[in-house]
């Protein structure tokens, strides 16, 4: 935005700090400078035998594995994620995935990356959202790194698996949903970086990356905007 208009965009409605809520200065952006600094980064950026890389291993071979900041039960960054999924601040997705790029850059982490690919929502979830916020934070690292980011190519359906002799409690139950990657893709024999919004038990990112490799994918990265402590 050209400074001005900042000015006067500030002067009726301030922006706030997604973190504290104090109101930004001009050349702050999603967080304070403070609420930047005091976040609660990880170093696996640095440390590729880390945690995340850990809830993978005896599953599938992951290259290296990242996330940006640690997400512990009542934090003020654990709402910042909450606003980025439901809130509607995909912007900010997008601003924190430049951001987390922006400080991997000095390390070999993106190294040999070909793509970057969204964790995908199923259509009805994204319908309802109106966004995916990992395909935002996806876009966000493919800005500061200029690699190029698929989006389309791994999807997500839900798979009904037949018990009809079941109630309807266990039939809900029986509702899963499952990654595909879509033939005709690009991404044969690539080395994809995955991108989700946060870790936990690292299900979600291992069903993805079974699916790339199963489509043909050659390497499979991680990076997440948080991880579950
Ligand atoms: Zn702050």
């Amino acid at each position: 935005m050209r400074s001005w208009h900042r000015d006067i965009a500030d002067f009726f409605f301030p922006r706030t700090c997604r973190v504290c809520g104090r109101v930004l200065m001009r050349n702050e952006e999603y967080l304070c400078v403070q609420c930047m600094l005091d976040m609660p980064r990880t170093d696996f950026g640095v440390q590729y035998d880390n945690a995340m890389a850990q809830l993978f291993y005896g599953k599938i071979v992951v290259e290296r594995a990242v996330s940006y900041f640690y997400f512990t039960k009542g934090s003020d960054y654990r709402l910042l994620i909450h606003r980025i999924k439901y809130g509607g601040e995909k912007e900010c997705g997008s601003y924190l995935g430049r951001m987390m790029a922006r400080e991997l850059v000095s390390t070999s982490f993106f190294e040999g990356i070909d793509y970057i690919v969204p964790v995908p929502l199923h259509r009805s979830k994204e319908r309802k959202r109106g966004y995916n916020q990992s395909e935002w934070i996806a876009q966000g690292i493919a800005d500061e790194t200029h690699i190029s980011l698929c989006a389309d190519a791994l999807v997500c359906r839900t798979h009904r698996e037949s018990q009809t002799h079941k109630g309807i409690y266990d039939r809900y139950l029986a509702t899963r949903e499952v990654f595909e990657l879509l033939p005709d893709n690009e991404l044969r024999g690539c080395h994809v970086l995955l991108v989700d919004d946060v870790v936990t038990t690292g299900a979600t990112l291992l069903a993805c990356a079974e699916a790339l490799f199963k489509g043909g994918v050659r390497r499979v990265s991680m990076a997440t905007l948080a991880a579950a402590k």
